[in-house]
């Protein structure tokens, strides 16, 4: 039998003997996205050239991490498929499509992106939006087992990647901004057959708990919180430490958004925005940190995990760090989950800091806005101060490396909340009026921001930083090249001296990146690799901020460069031309109607105000804008469903349809 892209467990605890090889999703078990490679190095990333890149079928946001083992480079692209390309000169050698329907687009949060693979003994393991886990052959892509992990009646979407935890696979889920019960699975490698799952919120008492475990959270929980799901979806991050066979799932934020609604006496809410740390052969509870205690702003504990052995006070402690959306960087004993310490890596406004006597973050007075009931701007928003995009540790400088940045929003109490069939269930209005909005303070400075940060998590202080032009932007690799690694909204791929922070060399990619770099090497020579292509939620949601000069374009490629690469990308495709708007039409009544529907139901992926952020249809400029009868075509009947639009009549009525035509119209004419 062929030998091809055989990695197990034992392959990847001795990742460094082999560093030509990326061989797990964070490289290595400790996901520290650090590379022993020095090839490219602060004296010759000057010469880093292209070296081949490959075109992606689709136009969505990319995000993933790709493997890399004896010469093949597995990746994913939106729409969960999957690629296997020559890692030394590009060539596409199979994709697999797992054919998601295009209702799933609006059955995500966030965008129909996939963040990569795991491979195993020759299959490469993933996870398809519409929630089923696969096994490919790694040689010819072909299907060797697929299981069904969620119920697709309710709205669980699977964006992570799997990852290897000894002899089985964990994977996740989100969906926590449509009402749904977390959980993660570990299923066998071979087979794929279910071998535990752990929920990581309590169920409906009267359906009995799982475990000791699940009757524990409940008592944190008050009202009938099952009703909306609970939430807590692990959608991203996990960390394996296989000396203490403890597997950790980082959860996300509780469902609906707002605690008033969802657990309405009150309470901690767990698992919510927590750091849990599994039994990784059965699955059992062992310890968990909770972040944010009654989360109510969308913070969710789901970012990176980093495991380092780093020496605090004297003492070596195993540990795990984590920045997750609310703001702070925390440091835990993995082995305990004690919290050893927990600073501000941005200013936020919900909390003054954590009591180290209780673990537990001290809020400010008027941060619960479904308490005040008042419209307030809030920092962190739920972009997060740090979000999904990888961090990286680099053992050499002893600094993690965060991709940050400061985005409010504003919060205020739906209070006329319902449950709808479809569309976000947030239970946030974000509709209110400018002049009824409690305002960010001004020391806070641009509402938007986004750097690279270099931070000391022994001192927990600041190094230091880079500011960017844009909020959004990638994941982060580092190299003992003593380099790190960024792409950025702004089209660029760009290498960070890693002691300084001095920029000293970009490439133009004529794409926003999300995704992290990562490094390999073949027949001595050293790769650096990313997915370029720019969308996925803020991009989407917030065009108003990311493409306000109208630039921000998708185009979905794997880049690689390498010293001296010698290649060239194609030219950069001109911006469509935009014909003018349809006359305005309707008063002010129907336009303002329009423009809660508009926020509610189109905002998340078509923009705040209409404006796109580039990768998704500008619905300003849109061939359907003109007549109520194509408007209603797309919809209300689902005229572009296999693009991913759905039909709206479940919750649009024609005049509603109308209204919301008539905000867009107007929108086009500012
Ligand atoms: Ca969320």
């Amino acid at each position: 039998a062929s030998r091809t892209a055989w990695i197990d467990a034992d392959r990847i605890i001795n990742a460094d003997s082999e560093p030509g090889n990326w061989l797990a999703h964070g490289r290595t078990f400790d996901e520290q996205r650090h590379s022993p490679l020095d090839q490219v190095n602060v004296s010759t990333v000057g010469d880093l050239e292209l070296a081949w890149y490959v075109d992606l079928d689709t136009r969505r946001g990319q995000e993933a991490t790709p493997i890399v083992v004896d010469g093949v480079l597995y990746s994913t692209s939106a729409w969960s498929k999957v690629q296997a390309v020559d890692a030394e000169t590009g060539r596409l050698l199979w994709q697999y499509d797992p054919q998601v329907p295009g209702i799933w687009d609006v059955r995500a949060c966030c965008g129909v992106q996939n963040r990569g693979a795991a491979v195993w003994q020759g299959r490469v393991i993933s996870a398809t939006l519409d929630g089923r886990l696969l096994a490919l052959n790694a040689e010819t892509g072909e299907l060797i087992w697929e299981v069904l992990t969620t119920d697709q009646e309710q709205s669980y979407t699977i964006t992570g990647a799997p990852r290897i935890i000894g002899d089985k696979v964990i994977i996740g889920n989100g969906g926590a901004e449509f009402g749904v019960r977390g959980y993660v699975t570990a299923y066998d490698l071979e087979s794929g057959e279910q071998m535990w799952r752990f929920y990581t919120v309590p169920g409906n008492p009267a359906d009995g708990f799982e475990d000791d475990t699940q009757r524990m959270a409940a008592e944190t929980w008050t009202g009938e919180w099952w009703t909306g799901g609970g939430g807590g979806t692990a959608w991203d991050s996990f960390a394996y430490d296989p000396d203490l066979d403890l597997v950790y799932v980082g959860t996300g934020n509780g469902s609906p958004w707002a605690r008033a609604i969802r657990s309405p006496g009150g309470g901690d809410n767990l698992f919510l925005s927590s750091i849990v740390a599994l039994d990784a052969n059965t699955g059992d509870y062992k310890w968990h940190y909770q972040t944010v205690p009654g989360d109510t702003w969308d913070y969710t504990a789901v970012q990176h995990m980093i495991l380092a052995d780093l020496e605090i006070d004297g003492d070596e402690r195993k540990v795990l760090m984590q920045a997750p959306k609310n703001g702070f960087f925390y440091v835990l004993d993995r082995a305990t989950g004690e919290l050893i310490s927990a600073e501000k890596i941005m200013p936020i406004n919900w909390a003054t800091h954590v009591d180290m006597e209780t673990g537990r973050p001290v809020e400010t007075v008027d941060a619960r806005y479904d308490e005040t009931l008042a419209a307030k701007k809030i920092v962190p928003g739920p972009a997060g101060a740090h979000n999904w995009q990888p961090m990286t540790y680099s053992p050499e400088t002893g600094l993690v490396y965060i991709p940050v940045r400061q985005a409010p929003a504003v919060y205020k109490l739906d209070e006329d909340f319902e449950r709808q069939p479809i569309g976000l269930n947030i239970g946030n209005d974000f509709w209110s009026p400018p002049g009824e909005i409690i305002d960010l303070p001004e020391e806070f400075g641009p509402e938007f921001q986004g750097m690279l940060l270099a931070w000391d998590p022994v001192a927990q202080e600041e190094v230091w930083r880079v500011p960017h032009p844009l909020f959004e932007n990638g994941g982060l690799l580092s190299t003992a090249g003593n380099l790190v690694f960024q792409g950025t909204a702004n089209d660029e791929l760009v290498a960070y001296n890693a002691t300084t922070g001095e920029k000293l060399w970009s490439a133009d990619t004529q794409t926003g990146i999300l995704a992290p770099p990562i490094t390999y090497a073949i027949d001595g020579e050293q790769y650096v690799a990313v997915v370029a292509g720019w969308g996925a939620v803020y991009p989407n949601f917030l065009g108003v901020v990311l493409n306000a000069d109208g630039q921000r374009m998708n185009i979905s490629r794997i880049l690689a460069y390498k010293i001296g690469g010698g290649g060239e990308l194609p030219p950069k495709p001109a911006l469509p031309d935009t014909p003018p708007p349809p006359a305005i039409f309707g008063d002010e009544a129907l336009i303002n109607s329009g423009g809660g529907l508009y926020t509610r139901y189109c905002a998340i992926c078509h923009g705040v105000a209409a404006i796109s952020g580039g990768a998704l249809p500008d619905l300003r400029h849109s061939a359907y804008l003109g007549t109520q009868e194509a408007f209603d075509s797309v919809v209300l009947e689902g005229a572009l469903l296999n693009k991913g639009m759905a039909a709206w009549d479940a919750v649009l009525s024609a005049d509603d349809a109308e209204a919301v035509r008539a905000f867009i119209v107007f929108m086009a004419n500012q």
